[in-house]
Order: C-alpha cells, then structure tokens, then sequence
C-alpha cells in the first residue's frame, strides 16, 4: 500500500514540475489532448502534442522574455497558453519578429501568430485573423530632453521602428522616411539612447514598455493611427479561425480575459481594457 502511495505521489509530483511555466519551450498541457474532427485543424495539432505560437520576445506586456527566469511573459504569451490549454496541448514559444510573421504562417513553423500583430485589409490578403484582442495605436518615443512633440517634428528626422511593421508604413504616410530599421524594438529603444535616432515609433503598447526599460525616455503626441491586434492564423485555416474566437469568446464571458489585461496591461495603462469584440 505504502509503495502504491509512494508511487502515485512520484506521478503527481513528476507530473506538477512538467505542468510548470514552460519558458521558451513546451510546457505540459493541464488538461488531457482533446477530441477534434480528423482532419481538421486542431487535430492535425493534437496529433503534434504542441500548439506552437510566434510570440515577441522583447516587448514587455505582451512577448518578453524574462532575462533571471527564462520564462516568456505577457498578454500574447499568455493567451497562446490559454489556446495550448483548451487543445490539450503544450504550448511552445517561438520568437516571430515583426518581417518573420506572415512568413512563419506560410511555411508552417507555427501554428499561430501572436505577436502585437497588426490585422489590416493589406495583410488579409495573405493570412486570416481572429477577432481583435487589443486595439493598440502608433505613438512616438523619445529622449526627455527632446523637443520633438508630435510625429509631424519628425519629418526630416532619423526615426527607429521594426522592419515590416506598420509603423515603418505609417511613418513613411506621415512624410517621415529617414528611417532607422530594425528587427526589434529592444535594438531601436538602444539606439535612440545612443543617440542614432531621434525617437522610436511603433504602437504606444509597445513603447509603454520600452519608457520602462529605458530610462530617460517618455511618449509624446497622440496616436496617429489605428492598431487592432488579432491573432494571425494561415490563410484557409478556417476551423482554427472558428476555435481560436470560440476559445476568445469563452475566455471573455468567464472572464479571463480581463484577468489576463488587468495582469500585463493595466500595471502600464493604469486604465480597465474593454475588451474590443
Ligand atoms: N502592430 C504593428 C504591426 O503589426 C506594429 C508593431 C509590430 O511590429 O509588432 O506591424
């Protein structure tokens, strides 16, 4: 009996340590695989074990990855493991830069996008989008000591953003061209402090972050545009479209969603987040 008990407890055990944060890697799934139409979608990836999610790996509140523990925090990161969760599945973290994103989704190296993605009409032309899970806007970062107060200061300024990006396309719109481009917005911030650029511009959710990490430097102006973050899925993947706003959908009538903003997003906003669908 004792033996039975000693063993059972081994199992539970061995399986609590799999069921930890996962970091970069899988992370066990805390329910058993679930069932799914063969053929579909989400079977194809029960089949796999893994949910596997392009995710940033240097913006704080939504794919960071924490330098002492490994482990990859924020919103994005998180609702990638609320997915992997529902499938029965590990979720596994992958780092998708801004240029790397639709690329990824067409070579199948993930499954899901979910990196402070931009859905707009020129991208759905070459992947699908879930529904909008965060409305984010582009904004501007600079020195305090800075007199540039609004986007408009910048024209005729070096600027730093993430190639690929729609802030690169937006800036470029608002006559600002001299641009400093970048795989991520970790490289531009360092550079604005090094004093190559005159300021970052990406989304303000993305440059709340970098004010943080980067002393001596603050937002300015209004948002200048309109950035509904969605989550990317291959073009024609239907049925994982339909499970991903299913798993959304749920996660906002039990709430946690707002569990989820008021973790990574409030603590910079200082603002509740409606949630957008
Ligand atoms: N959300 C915008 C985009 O999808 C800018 C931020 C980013 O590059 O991730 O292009």
């Amino acid at each position: 009996m004792r033996t039975r008990i000693a063993l059972l407890l081994g199992i539970v055990l061995v399986a609590g340590a799999c069921a930890g944060p996962g970091g970069g890697g899988a992370g066990s799934p805390s329910v058993a695989p679930k069932t799914f139409a063969a053929g579909s979608s989400m079977a194809a990836i029960v089949a796999k074990g893994k949910l596997v999610c392009g995710v940033k790996f240097d913006v704080i509140a939504f794919g960071f990855k924490n330098p002492t523990t490994g482990e990859i925090e924020g919103l994005d990161a998180d609702l990638c493991r609320e997915l992997a969760k529902e499938l029965g599945v590990s979720a596994e973290l992958t780092e998708a830069v801004s240029k790397n994103r639709i690329p990824f989704l067409k070579e199948d190296k993930v499954d899901l996008i979910i990196s402070t993605f931009t859905a707009n009409e020129e991208r759905r032309k070459e992947v699908d989008f879930s529904h909008v899970y965060y409305k984010a806007g582009q904004s501007i970062l600079v020195k305090k000591e800075s007199t540039v107060q609004k986007v408009e200061d910048l024209v005729g300024k070096k600027v730093c953003t993430g190639e690929g990006s729609t802030s690169e396309k937006n800036l470029r719109a608002k006559g600002v061209t001299d641009l400093l481009l970048f795989q991520t917005y970790t490289e531009g911030a360092q550079a604005l402090v090094d004093g190559r650029c005159e300021a970052v511009s990406t989304d303000d959710s993305i440059l709340f972050g970098l004010a943080k990490q980067f002393p001596g430097t603050e937002l300015r102006g209004t948002l200048f545009s309109d950035e509904p973050l969605a989550i990317g899925i291959k073009k024609g993947r239907t049925d994982l479209v339909e499970f991903v706003n299913g798993v959304l959908e749920a996660m906002k009538a039990d709430g946690r969603l707002k569990a989820l903003y008021d973790k990574h997003i409030k603590p910079f906003t200082g603002k509740d987040v409606e949630v957008p669908f």
